[in-house]
């Protein structure tokens, strides 16, 4: 970024610090949050799983359908220049979003799992071999825990967890006394989508640096709720999907550093991801291509940008500064039921409140909110080894986004009432 570049980002920044936050506004770009559910004005929190998508968004995806769609990299006509262009104009996109060094930085995947999995395939089968250790957390979603089991299985490695107290926040010490001379990986989840806990990633990446121990970092539930500057996190990768950001789904970005990009073995081979092939010897694309063989999913990298876009204008500041009042006033409405336990109280925490009620099943929770056209998530939530820390089977989880308000907390909190009466 040159000094006049930085000069502008900081205006803007000063801009939308200004600006009001104009919920009516920001509700009024969400088509589908103005139906009922159930004869009920639908109220979503199910962010976490997946979020909505704006109309200018939506209007992004016509836009590309009806007026600039072929395939790219591979011709010289017209719309199949237009499509590059847009395609990688939606990587610098998403590189300015991470504040990456370079765009080749930026891989375009189908998702998170996805994302992970190719580092696995790509990093951990090159470089991790019988007897080394991978790091994990209690807090892991399972796209950050099978891939590495399979790893562990095929070459050998073992892995060790970093503990986490009930509150839900990860024990720092623990993990620092894990590290020694067989240390080949971190992955941490950098928000918990089962409980919200903000987890330290800054300084556990330094940690991770002193013993010269490369880190990934599940962005999954980080990236719609806060700013993320992975040159500031020092991060070796960093991974997240697009539908949970207000973007199409099958589409994600795998952020990797780009000496180890470089130094990384191709997941999955054949067209675009090549700079020639014969039967004699193929030669690999430089980065980012290597790792996007085959026609990539285009116009979601494209609404993926225009999703960036949306937020950007809106602020991440703002947006966190909002969800961080409607977690306060969730967690301070529903906490004083008599009947309710919040699971998941850390110090620091994003967008999610989880919570169980005295002898309901979280699944009759969720039944009868969605009567009330309430949307919450009830389940392990793909995070078993939380569930099985705080000996639960499950939780009912309320997930924020930037366009919930303050009336659907209360409605939430209304719906809960209403279904301790049922089971009174
Ligand atoms: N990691 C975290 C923290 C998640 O919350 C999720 C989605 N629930 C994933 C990974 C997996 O994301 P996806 O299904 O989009 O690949």
């Amino acid at each position: 970024m040159n000094a006049r570049q930085a000069d502008l980002g900081r205006a803007t920044a000063a801009a939308q610090a200004a600006q009001p936050f104009d919920l009516e506004r920001i509700r009024a770009d969400f088509p589908i949050l103005q139906q009922q559910v159930h004869g009920k004005p639908l109220v979503y929190l199910d962010n976490a799983a997946s979020s909505q998508m704006p109309q200018p968004v939506i209007d992004r995806l016509v836009r590309y359908q009806t007026a600039q769609h072929a395939n790219i990299h591979r011709a010289v006509h017209m719309l199949s220049e237009l499509a590059t262009t847009e395609y990688e104009a939606a990587r610098c996109k998403l590189q300015g979003f991470l504040n990456a060094a370079e765009a080749r930085e930026v891989i375009f995947t189908s998702g998170t799992t996805d994302a992970i999995n190719l580092v696995m395939h790509g990093h951990g089968r090159k470089f991790i071999r019988a007897g080394d250790e991978i790091i994990l957390t209690t807090m892991e979603h399972h796209a950050n825990i099978v891939p590495w089991q399979m790893l562990a299985e095929e070459t050998g490695a073992t892995i060790r967890v970093v503990p986490m107290t009930h509150a839900g926040e990860l024990c720092l010490d623990a993990y620092g006394a894990l590290f020694n001379a067989r240390t080949r990986f971190v992955g941490v989840t950098q928000v918990s989508n089962a409980l919200g806990s903000i987890n330290p990633v800054k300084a556990m990446i330094a940690t991770a640096h002193a013993h010269g121990v490369p880190v990934l970092v599940d962005g999954a539930q980080a990236v719609p709720h806060m700013p993320v500057d992975v040159q500031d996190l020092d991060c070796d990768f960093y991974v997240f999907s697009g539908h949970k950001l207000c973007g199409p789904t099958g589409i994600g970005v795998l952020y990797g550093k780009a000496a180890l990009l470089e130094a990384m073995q191709p997941f999955k081979g054949g067209g675009d991801m090549i700079l020639s092939v014969s039967f004699e010897g193929t030669v690999y694309n430089t980065i980012p291509h290597k790792f996007e063989a085959g026609t990539p999913p285009i116009a979601a990298a494209i609404g993926l940008g225009a999703a960036v876009d949306y937020l950007g204008a809106i602020g991440l500041p703002a947006i966190a500064r909002h969800e961080h009042a409607l977690l306060q006033q969730a967690t301070a409405q529903l906490g004083a039921l008599p009947g309710v336990r919040l699971v998941g109280t850390a110090r620091h925490k994003a967008a999610v409140l989880s919570f169980v009620l005295d002898g309901v099943h979280p699944h009759d929770v969720g039944t009868l909110l969605d009567q009330d056209g309430i949307a919450v998530r009830t389940g392990h939530h793909c995070a078993q080894p939380v569930m099985t820390r705080l000996k639960l089977p499950a939780t009912v989880r309320a997930s924020f986004a930037f366009y919930n308000s303050p009336a659907e907390v209360d409605a939430l909190v209304a719906g809960v009432r209403a279904v301790q009466k049922v089971f009174a």
